[in-house]
């Protein structure tokens, strides 16, 4: 049978809930990044929204895999060549770097011949062809003076790019005097400051196998909440869904104790690199992962429906 991805759009998600004094923000929706986005401006300075909207499509058309131009696209074009880029990728690509080091390679923006590999499966690929993408897999194939690529590497934005996207808007909006907003950049939640009334607000944190459900619900006040999980992006072969998320060490779709995987950080970047890396992890290696770092709080929803959430996750 036919491979094919599938997206269940907020299959994993967060739902924005505000109490009832909070007065009704501008908003805004729009596609961008492949998904649904929305930001809403709680503080009155509507005329923002073309601002915050304008900083996303910058960002997307800097680090999209597919659109053309972009340093992402130019770095995988180049066949090994140098490459020059916007500092702000350079930043973002060492973070990614960073991260892929802390986490022993479970978050790895080099994983993109892997995923193609599974994009383009009629069948579940041999160990051939998954040995043979692997071998184009590591982070050490990203080379940072000048910055290119060696040994077929390519890069794949799509695991930090939403949250350092969120933080390059919270960057804009600070600088425009708002101080409170809530970006939804696909599932990724940003709560930009407070409430007006001085309160966090609450974001709801949607059950990965019913999103009209909730599993429970937490306070946020400048932080990123960024989900991943297995069941919301898939791909589907022979009638079995493999998850969009894959492990780098075996260059296959993660299937392992973890349905989702929420993480907060108070940069996006980090929420979405790390939320990535937990959920290739599954809980016992997160776990004891995420008390190795300072102000990182998480929320695990395990394949067996347990929730767990790390000491300072503050529930509603
Ligand atoms: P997220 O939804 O933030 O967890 O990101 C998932 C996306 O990142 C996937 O659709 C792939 O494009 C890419 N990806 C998959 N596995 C990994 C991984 N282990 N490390 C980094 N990026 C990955
Ligand atoms: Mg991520």
């Amino acid at each position: 049978m036919r491979g094919r991805i599938a997206a269940v759009l907020l299959g994993v998600c967060l739902l924005c809930t505000s109490c009832q004094a909070t007065p009704t923000p501008a908003t805004r929706e729009f596609t961008a990044l492949d998904t649904l986005c929305s930001v809403k401006i709680y503080d009155g300075q509507d005329a923002l929204l073309d601002k915050a909207v304008g900083t996303v499509t910058e960002y997307e058309a800097l680090w999209s895999r597919t659109m053309e131009n972009s340093d992402i696209a130019r770095m995988n074009a180049a066949d090994g060549e140098a490459v020059t880029i916007d500092e702000n990728t350079a930043e973002l690509l060492e973070q990614a770097i960073a991260w892929s080091n802390a986490t022993d390679g479970a978050f790895d923006i080099t994983v993109a011949p892997c995923k193609e590999l599974w994009e383009a499966a009629t069948d579940v690929p041999t160990d051939e062809a998954l040995a043979a993408a692997k071998a184009r897999v590591g982070i050490d194939k990203l080379k940072t003076a000048p910055w290119r690529l060696t040994d077929g590497a390519q890069l794949d934005l799509g695991a930090i790019a939403k949250g350092a996207i969120a933080d390059k808007v919270c960057e804009r909006l600070l600088a425009n005097g708002c101080t409170s907003a809530l970006i939804d950049l696909g599932g990724n939640i940003t709560a930009f400051g407070r409430k007006p009334d001085g309160s966090p607000f609450r974001v709801a944190i949607a059950d990965p196998l019913d999103p009209s459900r909730t599993v429970l619900t937490v306070e946020a006040a400048d932080v990123t909440l960024s989900t991943s999980g297995s069941y919301n992006r898939y791909y589907e072969l022979d009638g079995v869904r493999y998850s969009h998320i894959l492990d780098p060490s075996t260059g296959r779709p993660v299937d392992n104790d973890l349905r989702a995987v929420t993480v907060i950080a108070r940069r996006g970047a980090d929420a979405d690199a790390l939320s990535t890396a937990c959920l290739v992890m599954g809980f016992d290696r997160a776990w004891a992962f995420l008390q190795t770092l300072d102000g990182i709080e998480a929320i695990f929803v395990k394949t067996d429906g347990a929730v767990i959430t790390t000491d300072g996750v503050v529930t509603v």
